[in-house]
């Protein structure tokens, strides 16, 4: 595992090559929307790291946000996500450089995002693969449920319950 700063350090170079391939100016906000993906450990979507630059007074339009988001999607420095039940549902990203292969869980009460990984995974790809003469490329896996620690930010059941007992008080 690369030490963080030569991690950013690897991601810095490949964004500048890739936006030199396309002929897109390489300005110090894209490179500073990297090091704040780069220093995140989580699954942002494209306003939050919007309203994270603009909290650390980083002048950026959001349509530089979401069109660099773009670019590191495209060379590889992010992974993108639609871990909704619905279409509506707003993409997800996460820094990939320096990151293993991960399955993810989602909270649908507070929408956090937890990883697990497990090789036995990798296992299933290669023997599917060979089974049925398929290169498999990538994988994505998503468990949907809720959180059963006390770390879930609402415990819905118990408030649906509080208000269901307060509408029967009332009646
Ligand atoms: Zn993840
Ligand atoms: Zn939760």
């Amino acid at each position: 595992m690369q030490e963080p700063q030569s991690l950013l350090a690897t991601a810095r170079a490949k964004l500048e090559k890739s936006l030199l391939a396309k002929g897109l100016r390489r300005s110090g906000e894209r490179f500073a929307i990297l090091e704040e993906v780069y220093s995140r450990n989580d699954h942002f979507d494209a306003e939050e790291l919007f309203q994270a630059m603009q909290q650390k007074s980083y002048r950026v339009s959001r349509a530089t946000v979401y069109n660099t988001l773009d670019v590191l999607l495209d060379c590889g420095l992010v992974r993108k996500h639609r871990f909704g039940e619905d279409d509506n549902s707003k993409s997800r990203y996460e820094k990939s450089l320096g990151r293993q292969q991960h399955a993810h869980l989602v909270c649908t009460v507070c929408h956090r995002v937890k990883e697990f990984c497990d090789p036995r995974l990798h296992l299933i790809q290669t023997n599917v693969g060979n089974a049925l003469q398929f290169e498999v490329e990538s994988h994505s896996l998503v468990f949907y449920g809720q959180c059963t620690d006390d770390s879930c930010e609402t415990k819905p059941n118990e408030a649906t319950q509080e208000v269901a007992k307060r509408r029967n008080d009332a009646i």
